[in-house]
């Protein structure tokens, strides 16, 4: 399979003032494929958006390398830069605020097409009814304003707005988060069926781990700006590794009687801890039922430790149990 994105070791760090850094992403690496769903997952402020807005370039790393179709994006310029900026398209998590209310629907939508100079006049026009017409809305809305429409009805606008320029690559930042329930599932099926068709590439951002399981291939974990598991969601789902990723899924009803072999609930101790000021080695150490000496010490590599199962955390490196028998 074709890797579409490699992002290598990637933070973005912010500077909050009195020499405090905020480290919101810290060595995040995985790749993305042509074609799937990577869905990333974690509470909130865990970086998922950031790494999201990083790689669409709304924020500079910090550090690391970020690949897109073999080139490294820091790199382009010129023509290869606004190429990029078309190849690879966001769709926000709030319809509300992402839409400016004083265009109409028909702007919006062309917006990217006005900017890449893609199409005029008619074949604008003819371009937006298309697209409309494709996300389930239809010509008369063009010429509306977006407080006119429901939340649904304004992602499905935000989404025809990010196809307008034919992209490859669409992160979407928790999209359906501010949707009704019975909204949720009609615009993710809206995606899935755009995917299809159009061979998009999506990495899908939220909280929501059973939406999450629905649409992603594979699923990666973030935990406090680190990236802690990453496998097959079908796989994550019945084996996970690392101790967080089994506390998120202790807590989540998966829709699937046969096959859940019904888990104990795993309640965590204490907060999240503050990104200005991490815990030393394994950041979930505070809160982690299985924590060990060494886990305070050192920092636990990110390791395929099944094919393509990942996981970042020392109970699967035999380096640091042997080390963890010393200490005792
Ligand atoms: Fe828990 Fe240690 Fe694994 Fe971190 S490295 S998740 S503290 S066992
Ligand atoms: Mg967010």
């Amino acid at each position: 399979v074709e890797k579409i994105l490699e992002v290598q070791q990637v933070k973005k760090h912010f500077n909050v003032g009195r020499g405090q850094v905020v480290q919101a992403v810290d060595n995040v690496s995985f790749d993305v494929y042509k074609g799937e769903t990577l869905g990333l997952v974690g509470e909130s402020g865990c970086g998922k958006s950031t790494i999201g807005r990083t790689i669409i370039r709304l924020y500079e790393a910090t550090d690391g390398n970020i690949n897109f179709k073999g080139k490294m994006t820091k790199d382009l310029k010129g023509k290869n830069l606004k190429q990029f900026n078309r190849e690879m398209q966001m769709i926000f998590q709030d319809p509300y605020a992402s839409l400016n209310p004083r265009m109409t629907v028909g702007d919006i939508i062309a917006e990217g097409l006005d900017i890449h100079e893609l199409a005029k006049g008619k074949e604008r026009r003819d371009k937006v009814v298309e697209l409309l017409k494709t996300v389930g809305l239809n010509e008369e809305h063009a010429d509306r304003f977006p407080h006119e429409f429901s939340g649904g009805q304004r992602q499905r606008i935000g989404i025809a707005r990010a196809l307008a320029v034919d992209p490859d690559f669409i992160i979407a930042d928790e999209p359906i988060s501010a949707l009704d329930v019975s909204i949720q599932a009609q615009v993710v099926n809206l995606m899935k069926k755009l995917q299809r068709e159009k061979g998009l590439t999506y990495l899908f951002i939220a909280h929501d781990l059973s939406m999450v399981k629905y649409i992603s291939d594979r699923v990666g974990v973030m935990y406090l700006g680190n990236m802690v598991e990453l496998a097959d969601s079908q796989e994550l789902y019945d084996n996970p590794l690392h101790p967080y990723t089994e506390a998120l899924l202790s807590a989540v009803p998966i829709p699937d009687p046969e096959t859940e072999k019904r888990k104990e609930r795993i309640i965590l101790k204490g907060d999240v801890p503050s990104p200005i000021d991490p815990p030393s080695g394994c950041r979930f150490r505070t809160r982690c039922p299985k924590a060990m000496g060494i886990c305070a010490q050192e920092i636990p590599t990110w390791q395929e430790v099944r094919p393509l199962h990942w996981v970042s955390c020392h109970l699967y490196q035999e380096e640091s149990l042997k080390k963890e028998e010393g200490v005792k």
